[in-house]
């Protein structure tokens, strides 16, 4: 079976990790510093801020941001749950908008309508989905009119780019995550960027216990913190980031001359943005019967993502509002996400395309 997503892990990474093991220090140090000195150059921001999972990431800038409970958020429906999560979690209320199915990311024409319609909302919450930019030109010019202040949620998106600026430097804070199947990978890891030291001074006293010298506890905070061993491999990782991201680009490229099968409907990279691929999604409306022929083709797939946020069980029980999302539902109903993974030889993307192709219908 070629899989859906396989972390690439090389002799430099290793030997990174085990000088690491040997130096003693495991916990916060210079790994972690040398890595957010490193990610935030890379990224274009003035701080970056390391820490334990993209989720935790999430909720410290909620939390940095000054989001306060009751707090209304626009946020997308169309989105792994931990987006909409970080407002449950600080207790503010999620406002649905829908997304453009062409993108699968925030509709600009629908976040105009919701602000008319919750003027009093504080923020909006942007995802780029699949490694594509939200249309943050437009999205932007809403926040600038409405006063919301936006977080960008990168989790999929590093190295991606709109008008050669790089996703994460257009919000008032950005989140990426570094579980083991993103782009780039410490296992477990999170990161926050911003260019305001006052939003990255308070992330950093939320993730380490409320404390700004040692054992003096002012805020209410917890252990989010990375770890050498995890800051160690996220540097030898983004090393390698470009050179990845461009194996990506590349694969997808392949799949968009490759696959013709009609009624498919390939991903879209508009002119001036850049995507790097996290997922290379695919619709259609027959999704069962094709997953079914892709995995007796040996080809591995997966659903991203089957339920929109406010269809989610828990969210049918929780305050929210926005909606309704007929965009999203239909994204929920028909992508597909086949391999696009760097680990991927000539050969695994002939396979991957020829099932495609072969799909009857
Ligand atoms: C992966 C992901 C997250 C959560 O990151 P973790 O590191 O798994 O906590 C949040 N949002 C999106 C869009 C993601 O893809």
């Amino acid at each position: 079976m070629i899989p859906l997503a396989k972390p690439l892990i090389t002799g430099t990474e290793k030997e990174r990790v085990l000088a690491v093991l040997e130096s003693g220090q495991l916990a916060a140090g210079p790994q972690v510093r040398a890595f957010e000195e490193a990610f935030a150059a890379y990224i274009g921001t003035r701080h970056a801020v390391m820490m334990s999972s993209g989720t935790a990431a999430l909720l410290a800038s909620v939390v940095a941001l000054g989001i306060q409970p009751g707090d209304k958020v626009f946020v997308t429906p169309f989105t792994f749950i931990a987006t909409a999560n970080a407002l449950l979690y600080a207790r503010a209320l999620p406002v649905f908008v829908d997304i453009d199915l062409n993108t699968y990311n925030l509709c600009p024409e629908a976040l105009a309508e919701a602000a008319r319609e919750h003027p009093d909302a504080r923020a909006a919450m942007v995802v780029h989905l699949y490694g594509l930019p939200a249309d943050m030109e437009r999205i932007g010019a809403v926040a600038a009119e409405r006063g919301l202040t936006v977080i960008e949620d990168c989790c999929q998106s590093p190295g991606a780019a709109l008008g050669g600026r790089r996703a994460g430097t257009f919000g008032q804070a950005a989140v990426f995550s570094f579980y083991a199947t993103k782009n780039l990978t410490t296992g477990e890891g999170g990161a926050l960027v911003t260019d305001d030291p006052e939003v990255a001074a308070r992330a950093r006293d939320f993730i380490d216990h409320g404390q700004r010298s040692r054992y003096h506890h002012e805020q209410l905070g917890y252990n989010f913190r990375m770890g050498e061993i995890q800051a160690a491999l996220g540097l030898a990782q983004l090393e390698r980031l470009e050179e990845r991201n461009e194996a990506r680009r590349a694969n997808a490229s392949f799949y968009g001359r490759r696959i013709t099968r009609r009624g498919l409907v390939k991903p879209v990279e508009p002119p001036g943005y850049r995507h790097v691929y996290h997922h290379y999604t695919v619709r259609t409306a027959e999704r069962e019967a094709f997953m079914a022929h892709l995995a007796r083709q040996g080809v591995g797939c997966g659903v991203h993502y089957p339920l929109t946020v406010p269809d989610q069980p828990l969210y049918r029980r929780v305050a929210a509002l926005g909606g309704p999302c007929p965009a999203a539902a239909t994204a929920a109903r028909q992508v597909v996400s086949i391999p696009v993974h760097p680990g991927l030889s000539p050969a695994d993307l002939e396979t991957v395309a020829a099932a495609v192709n072969s799909f009857p219908g």
